[in-house]
């Protein structure tokens, strides 16, 4: 019981338990008093009674339905005994009774005079309700015991001053073109309904995370201007069996009665999950599946014509989803929200570039230009952070320097003044880094580095090359993979050369340069051994089609084979490594003493080192 609680009786509880005596009370004393002090009447045969009629013995009869009770003559023919049989569908006892002049008639109505009789009839349903009451009212605050089956949807009701719009959703054009009918649909159903389009009744949102579809979302109900609900998946599934289930039910009971409107469930896969990839081990499936299949016949349930529903969900995990939901009339439509591309995260910085005060000069195409991968969740944040930075240092608006500093912030984890690194360490952080610069600056497309830094940031970036595509990228040559894992590599192979060494600081490094090399081998069919077989399905594709396709079943030796040929990618990139830092031996000492004397090297300074990077002379052979 929670203290605010308003107390509706004196003292509810006390109140409660007193009602249940006195009933039981009272229920026993019925039972007691009825069968040692109810008078003693001796049951008989039917055919007893029938013979003592027809002997004329018989005085008078109360025929009951359940019981016939009559009194007998004595053997002076006054009133004597009464006896009770039970009755048999007999027709023609009347007529007999008549015949042989008896007084008979049915029992009066209420002719039972035990009035615990009729209690007990009374008196525990009446407790029933009473215990029901009591428990209703003391729930009345919609988180009880008995409100567990509601669903726990919030509607949202539309406010015109906060309402959001498409206009406060950018980058996403394609998914806001889609969404725009549905919110046609939910304007005028009629157009749609007499040239007997189905309206579609599920829209599923698919993307990775922050990247605006719970915004969307909102965006939608916010155009269309009806009801919203919005609840999460992980929502419906509860401690109880069942109880998904029944919120999903009167989710959708709610729903309909405000039709038109829009159901919200965000994070799908919480009970979308495919029941087939269920952990045989996991247990606790069948509540998931229970609320699942409740999910599905809803969906089926409203018919066209029926009040307009529609569902939008979101997840970032298609591929994980039951495919039955994914059949038509269900959720047929899928709209892909992607991360931005260039202009569209120009649009979204301008969105939440209004909201703060910015210098006029700030360039958001600039910024736009060296956040690729950023969401829209990332970009808002962006922008806050720079604003928080601008606040800290008094200024009244934000300048381009502070979106510099955010944008590392966001990159690298807030910076660590704290952590100090040893000489030592410092010194092999820096070569390391400039490493990596020095064989990017030589190798062909490459992005280009714009910063090296020695500053410690977030958990576990020691120091940091950042490196500035000038475009998106969504093709990448073979030569360039191999570029890039050469640059990858160039921080431990400047250890190796500087230090005759190596630490753990590669680690990250090497981790990311051997996916790259198992996709060149595996899935982009870049290894001349072998050949143009996608060996690997999982990643990539599954994304978008959903089908969750394991690895294809691969001989050992083919096996053998890939890893080979990724030791071999692998290994001759850290032999370029080493030769294009050997080659430029004096530019790395130049850059890694200016490093260690100022922390950070940058802009113009850097871009001049790095012109005098030499690369490696064309190799006419290369297999
Ligand atoms: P998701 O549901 O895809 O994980 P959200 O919609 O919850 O992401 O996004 C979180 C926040 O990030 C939003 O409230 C919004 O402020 C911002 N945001 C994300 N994507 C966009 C976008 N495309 N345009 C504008 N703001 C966005
Ligand atoms: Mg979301
Ligand atoms: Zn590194």
């Amino acid at each position: 019981m929670s203290i605010k609680e308003k107390p509706r009786f004196p003292n509810p509880r006390f109140f409660g338990q007193l009602l249940i005596f006195l009933g039981g009370l009272l229920l026993l004393s019925n039972i007691v008093l009825s069968t040692f002090f109810a008078p003693r009447i001796q049951r008989v045969a039917y055919s007893l009674f029938i013979s003592q009629v027809e002997d004329g013995k018989v005085l008078q009869v109360l025929l009951g339905e359940n019981e016939i009770r009559y009194q007998i003559k004595d053997e002076e023919g006054k009133p004597g005994r009464i006896l009770a049989t039970t009755p048999i569908f007999d027709l023609e006892l009347p007529k007999r009774l008549e015949a042989k002049g008896v007084i008979f008639g049915a029992p009066p109505p209420a002719q039972n005079p035990w009035v615990g009789t009729l209690l007990s009839w009374v008196i525990p349903p009446l407790i029933l309700v009473l215990v029901w009451q009591y428990f209703l009212n003391r729930n009345s605050e919609p988180q009880g015991a008995l409100s567990i089956n509601k669903s726990k949807a919030k509607v949202y009701v539309q406010d015109d001053a906060k309402k959001i719009t498409f206009n406060d959703v950018a980058g996403v054009d394609e998914a806001k073109a889609e969404l725009a009918e549905i919110v046609e649909f939910l304007k005028n159903p009629q157009r749609y309904n007499e040239i007997g389009a189905r309206i579609p009744k599920g829209v599923l949102l698919v993307g990775p995370p922050g990247t605006g579809k719970t915004l969307l979302a909102k965006a939608v109900a916010g155009e269309a201007g009806v009801p919203f609900f919005s609840i999460s998946g992980s929502e419906f599934v509860e401690l109880f069996v069942g109880t998904g289930a029944a919120r999903v039910r009167d989710l959708f009971e709610q729903a309909k009665q405000k039709a038109p409107c829009i159901i919200f469930i965000d994070e799908l896969d919480a009970i979308g999950k495919s029941r087939a990839s269920g952990n045989f081990y996991s247990g606790g499936n069948d509540e998931r599946e229970q609320t699942l299949n409740q999910l599905l016949t809803e969906m089926d349930g409203f018919a066209a014509g029926d009040a307009t529903v529609i569902v939008l969900a979101a997840t970032n995990r298609p591929e994980a989803l039951d495919r039955a939901l994914r059949r038509p009339g269900r959720f047929d439509r899928q709209v892909l929200v992607d991360r931005p591309d260039l202009a569209g995260r120009e649009e979204i910085l301008r969105i939440y570039a209004q909201k703060v005060k910015v210098e006029p000069e700030v360039d958001l195409h600039a910024i736009a230009t060296i956040t690729p991968g950023f969401g829209g969740a990332d970009l808002a944040n962006l922008v806050n952070e720079a604003a928080l930075l601008a606040a800290r240092y008094h200024r009244s608006a934000v300048t381009q320097a502070d979106f510099a500093e955010a944008i590392e912030r966001v990159i690298a984890g807030l910076e660590k003044k704290s952590r100090v690194l040893g000489d030592k360490e410092k010194k092999i952080v820096a070569y390391h880094e400039v490493g990596h610069a020095i064989v990017g600056a030589a190798m062909p497309g490459v992005a280009k580095v714009s910063k090296i830094s020695i500053v410690p940031r977030g958990m576990s970036a020691l120091g940091y090359t950042l490196q500035l595509p000038t475009e998106d990228r969504f093709l990448m040559a073979e030569g360039e993979i191999r570029s890039e894992i050469a640059t990858l590599l160039g921080g431990r192979a400047a250890e190796e050369i500087v230090f005759a060494t190596v630490t753990t600081g590669a680690g990250n490094d090497l981790q990311r340069a051997t996916d790259l090399a198992q996709q060149m081998v595996t899935t982009y069919g870049m290894s001349k051994v072998l050949g143009l077989v996608a060996y690997d399905t999982t990643s990539g594709k599954s994304f978008l089609d959903g089908q969750m396709n394991s690895r294809r079943l691969i001989s050992e030796q083919t096996a053998l084979a890939i890893d080979e040929e990724v030791k071999q990618i692998i290994e001759s990139a850290h032999e370029q490594a080493l030769m294009i830092l050997e080659r430029n031996r004096d530019i790395m000492e130049t850059i890694a003493q200016q490093i260690l004397a100022k922390e950070v090297i940058e802009g113009e300074e850097l871009q001049n080192l790095l012109k005098q990077v030499q690369p490696l002379p064309a190799i006419s052979e290369e297999t």
